[in-house]
């Protein structure tokens, strides 16, 4: 199976779906409680009212239909609780690498001191397990492909090859224009090359909710915005599918929410709260993807490579990657060490 990730930076999924997150009571409190480090001094749940979220209009078609399925397709959306500090970089690396912050030493979006290196990603990861696999990335922000990450290694020998691609557009025209640019170059290679396994990130949301706050037309837009990108994406492996009987799971997720003023990082319920639509196309959907009540970020990645069968590491010796030195005594000079 073939796998599309659509990562969405900075959505309000009680805004975006909120007939999704009214109808499962999982949406409505965090699954595990966050380091009072992180927390925020009064954090009361800023979810819109549904009846107010519904007078908004729709806001997010394209994933509410990727989320309800259809004759050909099964949709599910699992609620996604995120671990403060719920800032981009340790989530995205989090969701991205199958890490926990500690495990990949990601707290900020400086990316100080981060542990990347040793938590390969899930393009690579696919790779990993099949080296003829071909994948791709296309990403506004630098983090995901280049310092201070990269969160999605480079693999330059494959990028040599063409086997692994990646996009990151000058951001100098403004977000917007740059999503735009992802959205176009991630189509064309979805409809002619059909990667095995493709990441592409939108921004707009997450700028319009710091610049705007979540609670402005302006958020909304860009809602609608990068809802339109991403059917873009969908339409071109359905297209794929159609023409060729491929086996696709599609996957939408985001990072964190944004409080009604704008701004996220800590623990408040509209910014921790998450989410993860997944959609078999041509198919009905594995049980590792719809069983779960709730997930956390470093639950994504691994159950998304079981999904398609990426199945890893299979080499499991003793010590394997334990580092260990020797006491600097030299050699015994018992003859049958000596060579
Ligand atoms: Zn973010």
């Amino acid at each position: 199976m073939k796998l599309l990730l659509v990562c969405l930076d900075g959505v309000r999924v009680d805004l975006a779906l909120p007939d999704a997150v009214a109808a499962d009571p999982h949406f409505a409190a965090p699954d595990h409680p966050s380091d009072p480090r992180f927390s925020a001094p009064d954090a009361p749940d800023g979810t819109v009212p549904r009846d107010v979220a519904t007078e908004l209009g729709p806001l997010a078609p394209t994933l509410a239909r990727l989320v309800r399925g259809g004759k050909r397709s099964e949709g599910h959306i699992t609620p996604m609780w995120m671990t403060p500090p719920t800032d981009s970089g340790p989530g995205w690396s989090s969701i991205l690498t199958g890490s926990t912050h500690e495990q990949c030493n990601v707290w900020w979006n400086e990316f100080v001191g981060h542990d990347l290196a040793r938590r390969p990603d899930i393009l690579s990861r696919v790779y990993f397990a099949n080296p003829a696999a071909r994948t791709m990335v296309a990403a506004t922000w630098d983090a995901f492909v280049q310092a201070p990450g990269p969160i999605l290694q480079a693999r330059a020998d494959q990028q040599r090859t063409g086997q692994h691609q990646v996009f990151h557009p000058d951001p100098q025209g403004g977000i917007a224009a740059a999503d735009a640019a992802v959205s176009s170059w991630a189509c064309w290679r979805l409809l002619h090359e059909g990667p095995d396994a493709a990441v592409v990130y939108f921004e707009g949301v997450d700028d319009a909710g710091h610049v705007f706050g979540a609670d402005s037309a302006e958020y909304r837009a860009a809602l609608r915005q990068a809802d339109e990108l991403t059917r873009h994406l969908i339409k071109a492996v359905y297209e794929r599918h159609e023409q060729l009987g491929e086996d696709w799971l599609i996957a939408v997720t985001t990072d964190h929410g944004h409080r009604s003023e704008g701004g996220h990082g800590d623990d408040e319920v509209e910014v921790r709260r998450s989410f993860l639509i997944t959609h078999r196309v041509g198919g009905a959907l594995p049980e590792a993807l719809t069983a779960p009540k709730t997930l956390r970020s470093e639950d994504v990645m691994w159950r998304l490579l079981d999904a398609i069968g990426a199945s890893q590491g299979s080499w499991a010796a003793d010590g394997v990657g334990v580092l260990r030195d020797i006491d600097p005594v030299g050699p015994s000079r018992d003859l049958d060490y000596e060579w």
